[in-house]
């Protein structure tokens, strides 16, 4: 099988010697020669016409075969995300192996990748918690997948670490693989493995590295040499031969669905390789994805209980500022402002939470009804003040903000709502007259994809933050992310509410675990858990999802969510896909998908009594960069028959034309709808 993106089939190739399955080979493909996999021992085809063959090149030598179960993983993905073998492959591979010549590749090899890393004599380990230690002794007892359901601070990242341990010690040559959502938020986690395990024995694999490093990394893994291989979601395709544990952290992040091309959930696909390599499993999170959660109900996950914070500090107790009672055009309300004071009296951090970039999501012009949208998308472009300049977030484009409105000539263009640079601005003046104890002025940073785009930005805002030099610390999501500050005792949320109300029906599950993941960044130092709060300004402070939310009860929080989605017949309940299509017109776009539709029913596709194809609708922002795009929801209460259905469905959609149609894919379990 050659690696190669259209390729929907496997290739057959010629070899004088024999070449055992998984061997990496370089095949010649049209003019070009391109990496292959030896997918299968020959098949009992070799006929008349194995002349007509084209031979194998060469085969990577040094390099040992790629396992039967990493086929097996790729063989799954491939056929239950409805894409091509090759392109599974071919992306589960680092590039550089498909890139480099044989000779260069050879020059790679010569680094030592051959035994295992001894791992180092480690010295005093703390004691556990009691839950700390169920955990684990259940972990080594059972057999799993294993549900870690642990609160924010319950010291998780320790069970992680001893389990390694135990792993790694028991068995000279095992392999852990650690998946976390965004390994760029969480240099804190790498540094802990390679503190306890040393450097040698630990390597990253994730997209922000270069092509060499990744390289280095596959290879290390492969060889087996790293005993431990932490990563984003690309790293559950990582080829280890001793793989005995994964863990998946944060396994409710969404960031573990894969976007584009093959999208696939690596969350889930640990659970699958898990099994097929009898390697443990341990998905953990202090809230859960309703999916697993549900599987751990079903007791198909077997769920593990660690609802205390260590040293059994308190979770932050949550205000609810009802906003319906405050002055009209208040944006933080006085008795927030007050408490933020009194942190900053006291030397403690605050840290506040708004959803939106930039300074303000919309500019408009105070005359007429001129909006600055953007002119290939249907959605507004995003007034970024630091450079005076109107981008769209969806397709990039960019422009200085006009001087005058483009559409009357009135000066007077004023900015609509706040992103995180207005708020920045504003609490800078409303924290003016507020100073330290000794008299110094307060410090306000913010953090968010704008202000980490350069490179080490992140990493060196972070370090200020864990230094004490910020007072208060504004950003979007990202900030709420995994970090274990130690001086934060606020944390405020500002504009909670619009998910409450979204289209989309996973909108509350993903606020609830944002809140409680943003709430979970104050008051980890038991010392000063006590006092730390969480503050949510809301138009409906009676909302179950904040009852649920004030309480830190995530359980309850999940039993409403399930009855809700069970009546209404949503996943984990149902099983979903969307067929996504793109056009030049929002026409076409449509059109593929319902003639795609009507096909499935003329042709009696397989299972299509047992799935429900809605009609084509447009999507939620249904034009970026000038190109129209639709959808089309699939759902089933029966996942085999959804997958039956797919697989038989999938030749009609390459079947259907469409004048005008730019492309068209298959979102297997999708994530927004
Ligand atoms: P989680 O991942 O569940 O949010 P962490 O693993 O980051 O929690 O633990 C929270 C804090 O508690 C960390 O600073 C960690 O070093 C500390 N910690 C974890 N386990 C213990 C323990 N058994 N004794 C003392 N401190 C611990
Ligand atoms: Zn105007
Ligand atoms: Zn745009």
């Amino acid at each position: 099988m050659p690696a190669h993106g259209s390729a929907h089939a496997l290739l057959s190739y010629r070899s004088e010697l024999p070449l055992a399955a998984g061997t990496l080979v370089r095949v010649p493909l049209g003019r070009r020669e391109v990496l292959g996999v030896v997918w299968d021992a020959p098949a009992g085809h070799a006929s008349g016409a194995d002349f007509e063959l084209k031979p194998v090149i060469g085969s990577l030598d040094g390099i040992a075969a790629l396992s039967a179960n990493w086929r097996r993983l790729v063989t799954f993905c491939a056929n239950y995300y409805q894409r091509s073998l090759g392109e599974v492959a071919l992306a589960a591979l680092p590039p550089q192996l498909r890139d480099l010549s044989a000779v260069q590749l050879a020059r790679r090899m010569k680094r030592p990748y051959a035994a295992a890393a001894q791992l180092p004599p480690i010295g005093q380990l703390r004691t556990l918690s009691e839950q700390q230690a169920q955990a684990l002794s259940d972990i080594e007892g059972q057999a799993g997948p294993f549900l870690l359901f642990g609160a924010t601070g319950s010291g998780k990242t320790e069970v992680y670490l001893r389990t390694v341990q135990t792993l790694l010690s028991e068995d000279p040559q095992a392999q852990a693989l650690i998946m976390v959502p965004e390994i760029n938020l969480t240099p804190q986690l790498e540094q802990r493995f390679v503190e306890r395990f040393g450097e040698a024995a630990v390597v990253s694999m994730h997209s922000g590295m270069t092509p060499p490093q990744r390289l280095k990394s596959w290879l290390s893994a492969h060889t087996g040499a790293a005993r431990i291989v932490l990563g984003t979601r690309m790293a559950v395709f990582a080829s280890m031969p001793n793989l005995r544990l994964i863990v998946v952290d944060e396994e409710h992040d969404p960031s573990y669905k894969q976007q584009e091309g093959a999208r696939y959930s690596a969350r889930d696909l640990a659970v699958y390789r898990g099994k097929q390599d009898r390697a443990r499993v341990i998905l953990g999170s202090a809230t859960p994805a309703l999916e697993s959660w549900q599987a751990s109900e079903k007791g198909r996950y077997l769920r593990l209980d660690m609802r205390a914070r260590i040293g059994d500090a308190a979770l932050p107790a949550v205000r609810m500022v009802d906003m319906r009672l405050q002055p009209k055009k208040a944006v933080l309300s006085p008795q927030l402002l007050d408490a933020i004071g009194q942190r900053i009296a006291r030397g403690e951090q605050s840290l506040i939470f708004l959803n939106r970039r930039g300074y303000a999501p919309v500019l408009a012009c105070t005359a007429c009804d001129w909006k600055s949208e953007c002119p290939h998308c249907s959605a507004f472009r995003v007034f970024h003040k630091i450079d005076r300049t109107l981008r769209c977030h969806h397709c990039g484009f960019t422009e200085r903000v006009p001087r005058a409105c483009p559409g009357c000539g009135n000066v007077d263009i004023a900015p609509v709502g706040r992103g995180t640079e207005r708020l920045e601005e504003h609490l800078g003046e409303l924290l003016a007259e507020v100073r330290h104890p000794d008299g110094s002025p307060v410090r306000i940073a913010r953090m968010d994809a704008d202000s980490t785009r350069l490179k080490g930005a992140l990493a060196s805002q972070l370090a200020s933050v864990h230094a004490g030099e910020v007072d208060v610390l504004v950003g979007t999501q990202m900030i709420t992310k995994g970090h274990d500050f130690r001086r934060i005792t606020l944390v405020a949320a500002l504009n909670a509410d619009t998910a409450l109300f979204s289209s989309d029906f996973r909108a509350p599950e993903r606020l609830f675990s944002l809140l409680m993941q943003a709430g979970g960044r104050a008051g980890r130092d038991a010392a000063q858990a006590q006092s730390s709060e969480m503050w949510i300004q809301t138009f409906h402070p009676d909302h179950p999802l904040f009852t649920a939310l004030r309480r830190h009860d995530y359980p309850a929080f999940a039993r409403n969510e399930l009855e809700e989605r069970k009546r209404a017949g949503l996943p984990p309940f149902a099983s979903q896909a969307l067929v996504r299509a793109d056009a030049r017109s929002q026409e076409v776009a449509q059109a593929f998908l319902n003639a795609a539709r009507e096909a499935a029913a003329a042709t009696a596709v397989d299972c299509f009594d047992r799935v429900t194809v809605y009609p084509a609708v447009p999507m939620n922002v249904q034009r970026v960069a000038d190109v129209e795009r639709a959808q089309m929801l699939v759902e089933s209460d029966s996942r085999m028959a959804l997958q039956r259905f797919l697989a038989a469905w999938r030749p009609v959609l390459m079947a259907t034309r469409e004048r005008g149609l730019i492309r068209w894919a298959i979102d297997v379990d999708p994530l927004t709808i």
